[in-house]
């Protein structure tokens, strides 16, 4: 089976699992639970993915939406329906399936994620299957560690090794695919400056260590692909502007990333700043960049 997840733009932070409540194999598909979802007035099926009796794992909802499946949890989650109704008739392809998606989507974040049945957050059965068995989950949700697909980095006591300068290997090529820049896996000078710059713009002191914390703001689905900036040195931008900084910009805005300040980031930036209480032109100044990287910092960990 090929990789089926493909990493949203929009933030997650959880995963949720559910079940169909029908053992019917004629509701065994994405068709007939979207018909059910849209008499409910959903605008779609309200999963993102459906796995079937045999195993096979259909797409539902775009992922890059939230999905409508928790009520007053659905923000920042994932939700994943496993059609069935009685426990025992769950079958082991569907629990494989299962384990291989969420492992995909474990690793794409870098296991800066967690899993939870629908169950944790309503007075329902829902999934009824024993997904904690299932997943192999640890009390907070996270998945199981299988060392073949984990990614690169081994697992310290929070999950995350510590590194600093001059350090070599497996971890610090992670270290530097995350921070965009060339990968050796030695934690050599460019290394270093980069590690400093990116820890000086989530306002940390400005030291090679790179710890749990450094690991988690790099992973951090919204800026996946973060350029090394000084904060102090972000550029005014407007339209007609390029680049990284540009498309830096439009991750924090939470647009399509081009690189090119359009007419669409145009009208993004005068949103965010009527919304703000600025007046809504489309320059981008250093105080609309603290207030995008400080509301980014708030949001995600309040
Ligand atoms: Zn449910």
């Amino acid at each position: 089976m090929s990789k089926i997840f493909k990493k949203p733009k929009r933030r997650v932070e959880r995963v949720f699992l559910h079940c169909s409540a029908s053992d019917v194999p004629a509701h065994d598909n994405v068709a007939t639970i979207r018909r059910w979802h849209k008499d409910r007035g959903f605008s779609d099926i309200g999963y993102h993915f459906f796995i079937h009796k045999n195993g096979k794992i259909s797409k539902g909802r775009d992922i890059e939406k939230s999905p409508a499946a928790q009520k007053g949890n659905n923000k920042n989650t994932i939700a994943i329906c496993l059609h069935g109704l009685l426990k025992e008739k769950f079958t082991k392809a569907q629990y494989k399936a299962v384990g291989k998606l969420c492992k995909e989507i474990n690793n794409s974040y870098f296991k800066n994620i967690s899993f939870h049945g629908h169950k944790e957050v309503s007075a329902k059965a829902c999934p009824v299957f024993d997904y904690k068995k299932v997943l192999k989950l640890d009390k907070y949700g996270s998945l199981g560690l299988d060392s073949s697909i984990a990614v690169g980095v081994e697992i310290g006591e929070n999950g995350f090794v510590e590194l600093n300068y001059k350090d070599t290997g497996i971890e610090v090529e992670k270290l530097q695919k995350l921070l965009n820049i060339a990968i050796d896996g030695d934690y050599g000078k460019k290394t270093l400056k980069a590690v400093k710059a990116f820890k000086s713009i989530h306002n940390l002191y400005p030291s090679g260590i790179v710890t749990k914390q450094v690991w988690e703001l790099l992973s951090r689905p919204v800026l996946e692909n973060i350029r090394v900036f000084d904060e102090n040195k972000l550029p005014n931008l407007r339209i007609g502007s390029r680049g990284k900084s540009v498309e830096f910009l439009q991750e924090l805005l939470f647009i399509k990333v081009d690189g090119i300040f359009g007419a669409n980031t145009g009208k993004a930036v005068k949103v965010f700043k009527s919304k703000n209480g600025y007046y809504p032109s489309d320059v981008v100044k250093d105080y609309i960049w603290k207030l995008l990287l400080q509301l980014n910092r708030v949001e995600h960990y309040d």
